[in-house]
């Protein structure tokens, strides 16, 4: 008798938490089939490859993030980064900022406009493939922060709050060149009640 093993995914795919075609106008349902299936399920794939029979294999992904560089970081990056971009956005946004949140905001950026307006200009200004951040320290503090490639602000000590991604596969097939619309698009669906229960779970 043969005893078979069959190597089961480490770090498995989440699924978009709506449908693909769930965003549009403003990001298309075949941008989503190649963001989602194609590049961040690759990133994922990539990453499996990567970590089988390492000390990586048993960490999860959050972990490996904290704890790796080069190739494993950048596809562990990438993974984590795909799915917590994947998760801001609602067809259902609300599009205000309540509590805590909404008065960091006042305090350091004048307004929920000026934000995304710093947002939006960081995105513009970053050369070539990257992410832009919406990130908080341990005292709540709020940050724009912009990472070439995988980059993230966990790697700072930071709490992610919202990404931006700016890598051209984000934005290509729906608009073209116009990476400037497609952040300012992307404000249409980001929920902020999500970005509030992120902001509230930082202990402080
Ligand atoms: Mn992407």
């Amino acid at each position: 008798m043969t005893l078979t093993t069959v190597a089961a995914a480490l770090i498995s795919i989440v699924e978009l938490p709506y449908t693909y075609g769930a965003l549009e106008p403003y990001i298309s349902a075949e941008t989503m089939h190649f963001h989602h299936d194609k590049h961040y399920a690759g990133y994922v794939a990539k990453l499996n490859e990567l970590i089988t029979d390492s000390r990586y294999a048993t960490l999860s992904l959050e972990e490996i993030v904290r704890q790796s560089d080069g190739a494993i970081f950048n596809n562990a990056a990438q993974a984590w980064n795909h799915v917590f971009f994947f998760e801001q956005f609602s067809p259902n946004a609300r599009h205000h900022a309540e509590g805590k949140l909404e008065r960091a905001i006042n305090m350091q950026f004048g307004s929920l406009e000026e934000l995304k307006k710093s947002m939006v200009a960081t995105a513009v200004s970053l050369f070539g493939s990257g992410w832009v951040w919406l990130a908080a320290d341990n005292d709540g503090m709020l940050y724009v922060i912009a990472k070439p490639n995988a980059g993230t602000p966990i790697t700072d000590g930071l709490h992610p709050l919202i990404a931006l991604d700016v890598w051209e596969h984000a934005y290509y097939l729906d608009y073209r060149n116009m990476r400037k619309d497609s952040v300012a698009d992307c404000f249409k669906v980001i929920d902020w009640a999500k970005v509030e229960e992120r902001y509230d779970a930082i202990n402080r």
